[in-house]
């Protein structure tokens, strides 16, 4: 497949090409996967983004985007000249990929080498309360899977494009590196501040990548640390499908959350 025939593939299968490579040259790409929700195919389509030639094979895998808007790789990155059948084999590679008994979240394996949920949700076990809001998410997630099931095989991936530019769709914090921050537990029913850990945990920043992770050095006695927040950006649908929200309050200077 020449460059045209790639571009070609792609556009019409409904990719978006990514603004950056954070690991080459190559351009990327990726779509919603069409059954699963939180699953995206993302393809490294080995065209060289300076010359625009081909420079390799393309290489597809499958992401699961978690609660905190992180991508985690649930697949091998397999790759072939062909990107066509590349794009349907990662597809169907979905249903061999284990899932999370608790939240039904994919399993991917972590730096440790250990297999383990992309919602990290064994962070909030132990806890009465955080039960609930498991069981809660869990019911709204099953939910509208069904009804993205049915409507995604209808509507063409243009209909991703769409949503991704409606602006109602997340909640953002204009993060700079060198805030000092700490964190706030917002209640979501009724917007109030249930916990400002102001005083009790401080960090401030000192990488936001392209993907929205954000990296802080933390200074806290909280052992926990995996339930501090990673993301200035974050899904509406997944917020409202918990009962606390647990995110950066920036105390450095004047910045507040809003609907983008
Ligand atoms: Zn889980």
């Amino acid at each position: 497949m020449s460059t045209v025939q790639r571009k070609a593939f792609l556009k019409k299968d409904g990719f978006t090409q990514h603004k950056s490579n954070a690991r080459g040259n190559t351009i990327i790409y990726s779509r919603k996967h069409s059954t699963e929700k939180f699953v995206r195919i993302v393809v490294d389509s080995g065209i060289d983004k300076n010359t625009n030639k081909i420079c390799g094979q393309a290489k597809a895998k499958l992401v699961y985007i978690n609660r905190e808007n992180h991508w985690r790789v649930i697949t091998k990155e397999v790759s072939s000249n062909t990107i066509s059948s590349l794009v349907q084999s990662q597809s169907k590679m979905v249903s061999s990929v284990p899932q999370c008994k608790h939240c039904n979240a994919k399993k991917f394996t972590a730096k440790s080498g250990n297999v383990v949920c992309a919602n990290a949700c064994w962070t909030t076990w132990g806890n009465k309360k955080k039960t609930q809001k498991k069981k809660s998410q869990k019911t709204v997630e099953k939910k509208s899977q069904k009804t993205t099931q049915k409507s995604s095989q209808k509507k063409s991936a243009r209909t991703y494009k769409k949503k991704s530019q409606k602006k109602s769709q997340e909640y953002y914090l204009h993060l700079k590196v060198g805030d000092l921050v700490t964190v706030e537990n917002i209640a979501i029913s009724s917007q109030k501040i249930l916990q400002d850990y102001e005083g009790k945990i401080l960090g401030m920043i000192t990488k936001i990548d392209d993907d929205n992770n954000v990296t802080t050095l933390w200074t806290t006695n909280a052992t926990d640390l995996l339930g501090l927040p990673k993301s200035n950006r974050i899904n509406r649908d997944r917020v409202n499908s918990l009962l606390s929200w647990s995110r950066f309050k920036v105390m450095s200077r004047k910045v507040e959350w809003v609907i983008k």
